[in-house]
């Protein structure tokens, strides 16, 4: 995750987002096609149903003529006579022929017991919902007519039962057409190629006037029942969809397209206003917080940028303001002398190894006062540690104040003895120094009862030398503690310069 930027990490959430929404277009377009379709389908289903109930209608009226005209010389109690008036339309051929596939007449009785048939022999009885339909019937209700469209094995049929015997009901002369011969004209009616499918859906009817040509027909079909709810037939118009699909790609490809150009136009916005107020401020931001790290001089950062980058940078900088000055103060205070406010021995010796190399390139004298307060413990012993204190912090006050060069260096090396480092001095110039720091401390006259002088003073070792390639910067020290030694074995309160002797000393002493 370190290794993944907030540009790409955006980028890529943004295109997945793309990405999905392109997916979800594709699919719903897909779903809104199959819709249109199932409308198309579902309104066509209706159209087909109207025209073929209505072809339906118009056979059974002629069927009800039929029987009506039949049942008027029927003699149900005289089977002889019966089965010649029952065979009477087909041998003398019926009037309304042209109009019926007709496959039989039957005659019941008032309770429906067959009395006589003729036409297709091998038919099934009548199916008993229609039986249970007709003895139902109350009243006037009984003298009318009743149709119903239902199936025997794979053959559809339609039965109009006709009441004989005027008000009182006799018996039913049942008229058993083929109704596949009046639904043939349903597809004229509906201007549609038709097919028709019995219930297996086995091709009845094969459409004719398909356009091979025309490549998108769909199948719309509309199933027609018997009273019980199964099929009977399947009407299957076939509606030609070029039209419709035609539209659909229209409307599909300027959706499509607005929906790309919306989206290309709010993704380069996003990325705008990502780019210019995010990712080029993080971006500016991470590149200054480097800087301002790296490099303790660099400017703070600056607050370009949204709220959070805002907060981040002003943060940032008020955290490295701190951080800046909390290092000043350590460096100070590492540098400083915590009793007496003037350089440390640390300082001192960096600031010597400096001036040493320095004083070797130019070829110029640096000089090292070593000064050690005398009788100093006895100082102590008498007035106590705090006025000890006090006296090494008004010395150091002091000697700092005879120095005059910018580039002279007063420290406290230790304890109450104190060094000075003064670059491009010569030996002249250095026990002018010493002696007015003595003087100095002397005008102090800071009691001290214990020393023979009754004030203190303090002794000094100067040493000076042109550094030479290849010696220690120590060896200046080492030759200054020896004049210094010199100068309290004879007597103290004085200067005493380091000497040939003290340089040929070190060198027995190998230093
Ligand atoms: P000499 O004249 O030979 O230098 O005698 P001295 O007593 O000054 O020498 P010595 O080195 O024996 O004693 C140094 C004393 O300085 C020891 C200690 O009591 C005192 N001293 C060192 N550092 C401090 C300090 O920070 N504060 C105080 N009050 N005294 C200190
Ligand atoms: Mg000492
Ligand atoms: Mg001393």
């Amino acid at each position: 995750m370190e290794r993944i930027s907030l540009r790409v990490l955006i980028t890529a959430l943004l295109l997945a987002v793309v990405l999905i929404t392109v997916m979800h277009t594709v699919v719903s377009q897909y779903q809104f096609r199959r819709a249109a379709l199932d409308y198309r389908a579902d309104s066509i289903s209706r159209v087909i149903e109207v025209a073929a109930l209505e072809a339906l209608r118009q056979a059974r009226s002629q069927a009800i003529t039929l029987g009506g005209s039949v049942q008027r010389r029927l003699q149900l109690h005289d089977p002889a006579a019966l089965l010649i008036q029952l065979n009477a339309p087909f041998s003398k051929g019926y009037v309304e022929a042209g109009y019926l596939d007709l496959v039989a007449l039957r005659a019941y009785d008032a309770d429906l017991h067959l009395l006589g048939m003729d036409g297709q022999r091998d038919i099934a009885p009548l199916p008993t919902t229609v039986m249970q339909r007709l003895a139902r019937r109350q009243g006037v209700e009984r003298l009318k007519a009743l149709g119903e469209l239902w199936r025997t094995r794979d053959t559809p049929l339609y039965s109009v039962l006709v009441p004989v015997g005027g008000l009182h009901v006799e018996g039913y002369l049942e008229v058993v057409f083929n109704p596949l011969f009046n639904l043939l004209n349903v597809g004229d009616m509906i201007h549609m190629p038709l097919g028709i499918h019995d219930h297996q859906r086995a091709e009845l009817l094969h459409p004719t006037d398909i356009d091979a040509h025309a490549p998108n027909y769909a199948a719309m079909e509309y199933a027609l029942r018997s009273a019980d709810g199964s099929v009977v037939l399947y009407l299957v118009a076939y509606a030609d969809v070029d039209l419709l699909y035609a539209d659909m790609r229209r409307i599909q490809f300027i959706t499509t397209l607005s929906f790309f150009a919306l989206t290309i136009a709010v993704l380069t916005l996003a990325f705008w206003l990502l780019n210019r107020h995010l990712f080029q401020p993080v971006q500016q931001l991470i590149g200054q917080m480097e800087n301002a790290v790296h490099d303790e001089n660099h400017a703070l950062v600056t607050h370009r940028g949204i709220q959070e980058v805002h907060i981040v940078a002003a943060s940032f900088n008020v955290m490295v303001a701190r951080v800046r000055e909390i290092i000043r103060e350590l460096r100070r205070i590492s540098a400083q002398d915590g009793l007496t406010g003037i350089a440390n021995r640390r300082s001192f010796n960096q600031a010597l190894e400096r001036e040493w190399l320095r004083a070797m390139r130019q070829g110029t004298p640096l000089s090292v006062l070593l000064i050690d307060i005398d009788h100093f413990k006895q100082y102590n012993d008498h007035y106590g540690h705090q006025a000890g204190d006090e006296c090494l912090k008004n010395i150091a006050a002091t000697l700092s104040l005879a120095v005059q060069r910018p580039t002279d260096m007063v420290a406290r090396y230790g304890g109450e003895e104190f060094v000075v480092l003064m670059p491009e001095t010569d030996v002249a110039g250095a026990g002018a120094v010493a002696r007015r720091m003595q003087h100095a401390v002397a005008t102090l006259a800071l009691p001290h009862e214990s020393s023979g002088l009754g004030s203190v003073s303090m002794s000094v070792g100067l040493c000076t030398i042109i550094p030479a390639r290849g010696q220690a910067a120590q060896r200046l020290i080492a030759c200054a503690d020896l004049a210094l030694y010199r100068a309290k074995a004879a007597g103290r309160n004085r200067i005493e310069v380091a000497q040939a002797s003290d340089w040929a000393a070190l060198d027995t002493a190998a230093i």
